[in-house]
């Protein structure tokens, strides 16, 4: 019998798992379950909210120096736990160890950011807007505030959230995606030892009722979501009518346009990283290749050796693989069928992951890496996203035809270019319907101090995670205008 992690809420400040039914986690790597997810429901919903609510005015109230006090504590933790960080994301996720320790530093960077909100939360002030009014933008905290997050990052998108959200004065509850609890757990263990007072931080586990729970809460002021489309939609929609202030990113695919000029080498391997790293289940995955006139033949030789020569395999021993499973088998089979619709409407697999065996992990829920050519608009391959190690390759005649065929897509989340010259560069950024563009950079995914800005089905919401823009969705502007008269006793500085 294999041990069970504990998956405890984190309420008020105390540790508690609750009865009731639950979800089976996975290690993805050897297809065993490594905890019980709780359900949750309303009790744990208002219990969360309620301390969140309580803990708010003190919280608040504390100097920003001092919040930030907490998280230069947390950061230290962070760092000190990070081999544990690694470890917890990789059993749960099946990321391999280098990728886990990459997404916990981009996590690591968004408390860093958190540590300079002294500075990041000044207002504005005029004197004189009139004679003898002054005018002061104050930054006030929202209140208690909601992250629901999704499976593919555990650590880093739930630090994409909380990290901002606590240092501007809010409290918060998370929502870790029931797959992967465990990393959650550890990050709120550390918020902790950090000496975050009871009640700022509180997590519950659970499914669409606690999310229900959570959007529909009077007290809950704003929600922060990210994951599909379709739920990034309903969470936005939902939110919005009962009140709450939403931001809320939702999936993608993102097209990589090869010029004829390109790199070869240097383009292989970036495609072949965008891809395939974390078996392909990221937002900013480059998850379609456009190959434009010669680049075709150019590039694909290489990158269908590059992608056969990935070692897929168990991510949760010392030894490392090239690349791990993905997150459940029911996942595995989604992109097994979309590949075999893809197929059946006429795309030619050229480079086959589908039948990767590894042996000493046979009930994990692998695939390889594989590359579709001759891939058309019309096909299922090419609009859905498909969330796994799969690369379709489109060929095109010029860069007009791609930016047309990029531009088609629902979703506006990355889009990146290889080439060598810059005009073709600026064009391609200038016209690409994507929030975050590359130039030469596979996944232009952005870090802490720069939005994480997604267009059309990719985000929902005015203000985006991460950057300026969080501080903006984390407080709210008072603007206070003041004269002051002279009173019965006289101007005091004066005789
Ligand atoms: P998901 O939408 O299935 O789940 C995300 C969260 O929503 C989880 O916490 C889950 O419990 C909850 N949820 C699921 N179904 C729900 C429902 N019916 N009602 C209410 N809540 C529900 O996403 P996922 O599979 O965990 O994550 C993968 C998706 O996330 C991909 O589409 C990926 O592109 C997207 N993603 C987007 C970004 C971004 O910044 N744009 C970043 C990472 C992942």
């Amino acid at each position: 019998m294999n041990h069970l992690a504990p998956c405890p809420n984190f309420i008020g400040g105390e540790w508690q798992t609750p009865s009731g039914v639950t979800t089976p986690v996975f290690n993805p790597s050897t297809g065993d379950v490594i905890a019980e997810c709780p359900a949750g429901g309303l009790a744990e919903v208002n219990a969360a909210v309620e301390a969140a609510n309580a803990a708010f005015p003190a919280w608040r109230d504390t100097p920003p120096i001092e919040r930030a006090r907490v998280f230069f504590r947390y950061r230290q933790l962070v760092e000190a736990n990070f081999d544990r960080l690694c470890q917890t994301v990789s059993r749960e996720h099946g990321k391999t160890h280098a990728e886990a320790r990459g997404s916990i530093f981009r996590g690591l960077e968004n408390i860093e950011y958190a540590c300079g909100i002294p500075t990041l939360l000044f207002g504005d002030s005029l004197r004189n807007i009139a004679r003898g009014v002054d005018c002061d933008t104050i930054n006030m905290p929202l209140g208690v505030c909601v992250g629901i997050t999704p499976f593919n990052f555990p650590a880093m998108v739930p630090l994409w959230m909380f990290p901002v959200a606590l240092a501007c004065g809010n409290t918060f509850v998370l929502k870790p995606s029931e797959k992967v609890p465990l990393s959650a757990i550890l990050l709120g263990q550390l918020l902790e030892q950090a000496g975050l007072p009871k009640g700022v931080f509180n997590l519950v586990h659970g499914g669409r009722a606690v999310v229900d729970g959570l959007l529909m809460h009077p007290k809950v002021t704003a929600v922060s979501f990210v994951g599909s489309t379709p739920i990034a939609k309903y969470i936005y929609e939902t939110g919005i009518k009962h009140g709450k202030r939403v931001q809320a990113n939702g999936g993608a695919k993102n097209y990589i346009v090869v010029m004829p000029d390109a790199d070869v080498a240097k383009t292989v391997e970036n495609l072949a990283t965008a891809a395939f790293g974390c078996a392909g289940e990221r937002c900013m995955a480059g998850s379609t290749a456009i190959a434009i006139g010669a680049a075709a033949e150019r590039v694909l030789p290489d990158l269908v050796k590059a992608a056969n020569a990935i070692r897929v395999g168990p991510t949760d021993r010392a030894a490392q693989p090239d690349m791990g499973p993905v997150i459940t088998a029911a996942h595995r089979d989604r992109v097994l069928s979309l590949l075999a619709s893809g197929e059946s409407e006429g795309a030619r697999i050229i480079a086959d992951g589908r039948s990767v065996k590894v042996p000493d992990a046979p009930r994990g829920f692998y695939l390889g890496a594989t590359v579709v050519d001759g891939v058309r608009n019309n096909m299922t391959l090419a609009r859905e996203e498909i969330f796994g190690p799969v690369l379709n390759v489109m060929r095109m005649v010029d860069l007009d035809a791609a930016i047309e065929q990029a531009n088609k897509s629902v979703f506006g989340n990355g889009a990146a270019i290889f080439t060598n010259s810059g005009r073709a560069a600026r064009e391609f950024t200038m016209r690409v319907k994507a929030g975050m563009v590359g130039v030469n950079v596979g996944v232009p995914a952005t870090m802490a101090m720069f939005p994480f800005t997604g267009w059309d089905e990719s985000f929902f919401g005015d203000l985006h995670i991460q950057g300026k823009e969080s501080i903006q969705f984390y407080t709210q502007q008072k603007v206070v205008s003041s004269r002051w008269f002279g009173g019965d006793v006289g101007d005091v500085w004066k005789k």
